[in-house]
């Protein structure tokens, strides 16, 4: 167990170490670049909520910003709510360890009927083949999110070939299956229009569909889960994309995800939003 909570450590760091290696994905800087300083803050939760507070004002005018209870139903144009009519994928990354985190969300994931896709680690999967082998026998979409959980918009060619090939391998090996889709760590070299030339190349070797996410929950985000400040930003989000009408949620094999995942699903529901089940591609 103290295993675990090493990896999700050194996960953290991971993500903190690839934010700052990021410069070379330009898209994903600015689409994220909010949550990024907020990042570089973290601990400092008050300041953090007075920033998502100003964006929330100044981006949106809701005319009456009645705060924490506002379920959306007002400043979206009428008397709509967030999600009418609009879908969401839910989908996780970073499994399949910790395991007493995956098989919560697997758990909760069963109760609601809902299906969703587990973007895993390879090396992850290797050591944890049976319980990856649970993803796939509950009905859920695997696919791939590296080997070693490295930036891939910075790996050579031969080292995202590495990457996403053995993690192929360990999926197949493990569940039979045969993954359709990369999302890359930090979606380094992913975003639409700043696709890493490299990546690409391997990822159409291997019939890899690459992808990354509409709404970024920052779970992994002090303090950990799905708490009412990552609910403020994740409202904020699909406010900035009103156009679309599917929604790809990214969240982690985290214990405070597993814990937040229930009150989350139903949050959605208050929003209006159905949930869809992952494509193939
Ligand atoms: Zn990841």
């Amino acid at each position: 167990m103290s295993n675990n909570n090493k990896q999700a450590n050194a996960k953290r760091d991971d993500v903190k170490r690839g934010d700052d290696k990021r410069g070379d994905d330009k898209q994903g800087d600015d689409k994220w670049g909010d949550y990024k300083r907020h990042d570089d803050k973290r601990g400092d939760d008050k300041q953090g909520d007075d920033k998502w507070g100003d964006y929330k004002r100044h981006d949106y005018k809701r005319g009456d910003d009645k705060g924490d209870d506002d379920k959306g139903d007002d400043g979206n144009g009428g008397d709509g709510k967030l999600g009418d009519g609009k879908t969401v994928v839910l989908s996780f990354d970073d499994g399949p360890a910790p395991i007493g985190a995956l098989k919560d969300i697997l758990k909760t994931l069963r109760h609601e009927d809902i299906k969703a896709e587990f973007f895993v680690v390879g090396s992850e999967v290797e050591e944890n083949p049976q319980k990856t082998k649970m993803i796939v026998r509950e009905g859920h979409d695997i696919q791939n999110h590296s080997w070693s959980h490295v930036n891939l918009a910075t790996a050579s060619e031969e080292q995202v070939r590495m990457e996403l090939s053995q993690t192929q391998d360990a999926i197949a090996d493990a569940t039979g299956v045969t993954a359709t889709k990369v999302r890359p760590p930090f979606g380094a070299g992913g975003f639409e229009g700043n696709i890493d030339p490299e990546l690409a190349a391997v990822a159409a070797e291997l019939d890899l569909a690459i992808v990354t996410w509409d709404i970024g929950t920052v779970d992994w985000m002090t303090p950990e889960g799905l708490g009412p400040e990552k609910i403020a930003n994740i409202e904020n989000q699909f406010l900035q994309q009103p156009d679309k009408s599917e929604y790809n949620i990214l969240m982690h094999v985290t214990e405070g995800t597993a814990r937040d995942l229930p009150a989350f699903i139903e949050q959605l529901s208050d929003w209006g939003f159905t949930f869809g089940e992952p494509e193939m591609f």
